[in-house]
């Protein structure tokens, strides 16, 4: 009986054939579609896959207002021996502390001491907590309204020059700005910023540079601050902005939960999207930090547009309520 069926298959081969083709087609597409409920890993590219991907989380945001700014003027004229010239520019009345020659254990013992349970609110505080274990100490009261240079100099009695070959066990300097007044302490959630500073000498002539900034929050947290990279096309700003735009410059937009990856916005509000050059940025990838996309843009990437770097999280500079409260408003 089987083998009067084959014959017959036999005699009918092509018919047979393309049946056979045919079941086989049927349940790959079955495979594919998952008409049999099995999780069979399928990639699809086409445009509108790659519209609606939810590849790309975006990371929970909190706002807090950081009331401390630093800048080193004259970059290449600073050196352990000729000194270096600093700007702070602050919300409320601070402490500017420089300690010369800080131990690196010591200072990041003392962040450590910071989140457990000795806030390091006041430059005293620091002290203690470095053990004074630093060579010099100046410190300088910064009215909120001043904005002038201070000029930091390690001291000749100190008789140092040069901070010795790398590895090293202290910085050249750190600066320690913390509010003067006990209720400003109140107000704001970040009570110190913490800055680590390479001022080249003989034996290590990297240029004068900010290493490290840590911003301590009264809760205990210390965060490591990072600058966004913006496209270099796009026009520096021109002038001294707007006072409403000086306060979005001190907005810090960080993630909850993790001491990495907190970007500080700096004044590139008015920057073009490096795609479409024609909308503002508004997205940074991580973890690459390239501040390069708009809101219409940032959909179609899962990998940054500038460095090719896979996009693992993103978050917006601004939300769209505040960027609807940021629109000015039309002259009539
Ligand atoms: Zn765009
Ligand atoms: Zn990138």
């Amino acid at each position: 009986m089987a083998a009067v069926f084959l014959v017959t298959l036999y005699e009918y081969s092509p018919l047979f054939y393309i049946a056979v083709v045919f079941v086989c087609f049927l349940v790959t597409s079955g495979l594919v579609l998952g008409w049999f409920g099995w999780d069979v890993p399928v990639i699809l590219r086409n445009s509108e896959e790659t519209e609606s991907s939810a590849g790309v989380s975006k990371k929970q945001m909190r706002q807090v207002k950081n009331p401390f700014g630093l800048e080193i003027l004259h970059l290449t004229a600073a050196s352990v021996t000729k000194g270096i010239t600093l700007k702070p520019d602050c919300l409320e009345d601070c402490f500017l502390t420089c300690y010369w020659g800080c131990s690196v254990q010591k200072l990041y013992e003392a962040l450590q001491k910071h989140i457990y349970c000795f806030r390091i609110k006041t430059p005293q505080a620091l002290e203690d907590a470095l053990y004074n274990e630093y060579l010099y100490r100046q410190q300088y009261f910064i009215k909120k309204t001043d904005k002038e240079e201070k000029y930091c100099q390690l001291s000749e009695d100190a008789q140092i020059t040069d901070f010795g070959p790398v590895p090293r066990s202290c910085y050249p300097l750190v600066a320690l700005l913390t509010l003067a007044e006990e209720e400003d302490r109140e107000i704001y959630d970040i009570i110190s910023m913490v800055s680590i500073i390479h001022v080249p000498d003989e034996s290590y002539r990297l240029s004068c540079r900010i290493l490290y900034q840590y911003l301590l929050l009264a809760q205990g947290q210390f965060h490591d601050l990072k600058q966004l990279f913006m496209s270099a096309n796009s026009s520096p700003p021109t002038s001294d902005p707007p006072p409403g735009e000086r306060d979005a410059d001190r907005t810090l937009l960080e993630k909850v939960g993790l001491a990495e990856d907190e970007p500080e916005w700096h004044e590139e509000t008015s920057k073009d999207c490096v795609v479409c050059q024609n909308a503002t940025v508004n997205w940074v990838l991580l973890p690459c930090r390239h501040a390069c996309l708009c809101d219409g843009c940032m959909k179609y990437f899962q990998q940054c547009p500038m460095c090719r770097q896979f996009v693992q999280e993103s978050f917006p500079l601004c939300s769209r309520k505040e960027q609807d409260e940021a629109e000015p408003k039309p002259v009539l």
